[in-house]
């Protein structure tokens, strides 16, 4: 089977099979990941070894933090301005898709955001030119979704915060690991792990030092980035199954060659997908502009609207799962996170060409 679901997505297939291997009995310890005190050696040896590989992959500078987290890549959306910023405090939403339009949306219970930049108009298929933002004076922090997941258009470059002591922070949570990012333009990075880097349950978030320690007073503790990072994410039980199956992504992720690595593998994967679009002759079409195609997720539609859910359940039929588009937008969604083999996207490439060749004129 070829899973083309959004997330929770595929999983490297020798990750599972080292998870199953394991699951009984962790390396002789007579016992299961699940069963372990979180405060024992066994567990803190596997929450130091996936923080350390993640801290090789991204080459994460030794001023930032890296945080477990729960409460989903959403609990964030009001993390960071409760952390970041005071209740009247200004900060920047650019807003090119539904999950960065939800965290400015949060954002305004927190703080003062504004958003200065919408795709909506152009149902969220554009990433603005970063000329063209007119950023707030005095503005806390810059907030971008690095990859929107749902309508597939993704930021190839990074803008720049106009003032002085104002960060970025980027929601990267369906392109988490996917290519090499430059850690230190950024302030924070968050991510939820069930596209790229484990199971659902998980939150990454990756942040500067100086910016801990400011929370709002009515910050919850479970969302105050200062316990959490005094208490090297073990202040309350962690997700512990979740975190040592990322432990093991990240490693599968560094025993690949790391994330240039990777990133060569996801272009060429997009790649061929894209050119399958391309070469149609307009009966698939991708509404995102070409330069800022995400290399994960791939929305495209059918000339022909009515056939959209025979092609969805015919490719089910060949053993090509989850390739429903959001029910937002509709259409076809195919996500090819790192997991997805070459090979699955040359399968559903050949399928499209044998499904237009048969529904075509
Ligand atoms: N941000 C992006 C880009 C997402 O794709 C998602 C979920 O799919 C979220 C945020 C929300 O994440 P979670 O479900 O982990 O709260």
């Amino acid at each position: 089977v070829f899973n083309f679901a959004a997330g929770p997505a595929v999983l490297p297939e020798n990750v599972l099979l080292r998870a199953q291997s394991e699951l009984y009995n962790w390396r002789g310890s007579g016992m299961s990941v699940m069963e372990m005190s979180h405060r024992g050696k066994e567990f803190l040896s596997i929450i130091q070894k996936a923080e350390a590989d993640l801290r090789t992959l991204l080459n994460i500078p030794s001023n930032y933090h890296v945080l477990f987290l729960q409460g989903g890549a959403t609990t964030q959306f009001a993390a960071i301005p409760l952390n970041i910023c005071q209740p009247d405090d200004l900060v920047d939403y650019v807003v090119t898709g539904s999950w960065g339009d939800k965290a400015f949306k949060e954002a305004s219970k927190y703080c003062q955001p504004k958003s200065i930049w919408s795709g909506k108009s152009d149902k969220y298929t554009k990433i603005p030119s970063f000329e063209t933002l007119q950023q707030t004076p005095g503005a806390k922090y810059l907030h971008i979704c690095a990859n929107e997941t749902i309508h597939g258009v993704e930021f190839k470059d990074y803008p720049i915060p106009a003032n002085e002591n104002e960060i970025l922070i980027a929601d990267m949570s369906s392109n988490f690991c996917s290519k090499p990012v430059d850690v230190s333009k950024f302030g924070l990075i968050y991510a939820g792990a069930q596209k790229n880097v484990g199971p659902s349950g998980v939150t990454i978030v990756i942040i500067r030092s100086d910016l801990i320690g400011n929370a709002q007073s009515t910050t919850p503790v479970m969302l105050d980035y200062k316990i959490h990072a005094d208490n090297a994410s073990l202040y309350n039980t962690p997700p512990c199954f979740g975190i040592y199956m990322c432990g093991l992504v990240f490693e599968d992720l560094v025993a690949q060659g790391g994330l240039i690595e990777v990133e060569k593998k996801n272009v060429k994967k997009a790649k061929v997908l894209y050119d399958a679009i391309n070469d149609s002759n307009g009966f698939y079409r991708c509404p995102v502009v070409e330069s800022v195609r995400s290399l994960m997720n791939v929305p495209f539609t059918l000339a022909k609207p009515e056939l959209e859910a025979e092609f969805v359940r015919e490719a089910a039929k060949e053993k090509m799962l989850q390739l429903k588009g959001h029910r937002s937008v509709g259409g076809i969604r195919a996500s090819i996170y790192n997991a997805m083999p070459l090979a699955g996207v040359e399968k559903l490439v050949a399928f499209m060409k044998d499904f237009q060749a048969r529904h075509d004129g």
